[in-house]
């Protein structure tokens, strides 16, 4: 039981937040439209008659409703309960059930249904399964291959504990791009990644870009971060070189936008030139192509992001 003072300390804490949230009106730039098309309600059927999750739901994605309406969205595998506790998401956490057996073929029926060309695939963390995930993610992307031979495919994919083996699974499946987020610097790891690790994200980065270098000229590193979750400039200036370090080929830079009344608040707006500066930053750093502003997600113009990102 906690004591008067420590609940206290809490329910001050919790007012704070809620004041701090109120306070933080979000700007002008990230006001976006909310119009449907018949796109939009075509992706939702495909989805929802697939078995299909999506992270542009499950993340409540600011962008949702220009990507359905244009038909492009980030199937999200492995189920909608993942096992981590990460202080920015909304994604359901807890025990998932086991993985369904028929998902990498529904989702490459779905992809063929929207006409993709493009396909990014996303997950849950799996920390549960023997393999986290690795292989599910490769039957997905031999699936998706086999019905459409030409699209190409990105995988968003969680760390595997740093486990190289796993990662190499879903490397030989040979994706076009291969993408971990590091989401935040360094310092913010306990509050906003408390199961991750800053080094073993950046270690995923390197292994990809290795891999790259050895085995797969055409594949494409990439990663993204948030911004405004209560870093300093210097911080991510920092992130960025590290990341750059690291030999990664794309960069993602958008603004942190708290997705639930209980996740992180949103302790700064970026305007849209310090994202500017950011995206500099990477460039100067030898980043091959940075994206960076309030709305930007890792899947947001995805597919533009591969093409100005080939050297
Ligand atoms: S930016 Fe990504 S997650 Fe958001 S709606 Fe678009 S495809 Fe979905």
């Amino acid at each position: 039981m906690y004591s008067t003072g420590l609940r206290l300390f809490r329910l001050t804490r919790g007012w704070f937040a809620v004041s701090r949230r109120e306070r933080l009106r979000r700007p002008d730039w990230l006001k976006v439209s909310l119009k449907t098309s018949q796109n939009f309600h075509e992706v939702n059927s495909l989805v929802s008659n697939h078995s299909l999750h999506t992270v542009c739901q499950e993340a409540r994605c600011p962008n949702i409703y220009e990507c359905w309406n244009q038909k492009t969205a980030t199937f999200m595998i492995l189920g909608d309960v993942c096992t981590r506790h990460c202080g920015f998401c909304s994604v359901r956490k807890g025990k998932p059930d086991p993985p369904d057996p028929d998902e990498p073929a529904n989702t490459a029926r779905a992809a063929e249904k929207m006409g993709l060309d493009y396909a990014v695939i996303t997950s849950v963390d799996r920390d549960d399964l023997p393999d986290e995930g690795a292989g599910h993610f490769a039957r997905t992307i031999d699936a998706i291959r086999s019905r459409l031979p030409d699209c190409k495919i990105e995988v968003l994919i969680p760390d595997f504990n740093g486990n190289q083996e796993l990662l190499g699974i879903v490397l030989d499946a040979r994706p076009e791009v291969l993408g971990h987020n590091v989401e935040t610097v360094e310092a913010l790891y306990r509050r906003v990644r408390p199961v991750a690790s800053y080094s073993q994200s950046l270690a995923v980065l390197e292994t990809s870009s290795r891999y790259r270098n050895e085995h797969a000229p055409e594949l494409r590193t990439k990663t993204g971060i948030m911004v405004g979750l209560g870093e300093t400039t210097d911080q991510l200036v920092a992130t960025i070189k590290d990341i750059a370090a690291t030999g990664c080929d794309i960069l993602t830079i958008g603004q942190y936008l708290s997705p639930k009344r209980n996740a992180l608040p949103v302790e700064k707006f970026y305007t849209p030139e310090e994202f500017d500066y950011l995206r500099d930053q990477a460039l100067d750093n030898g980043i091959k192509h940075a994206e960076s502003g309030p709305l930007v997600r890792s899947s947001y113009h995805a597919h533009n992001q591969f093409e100005n990102s080939g050297s």
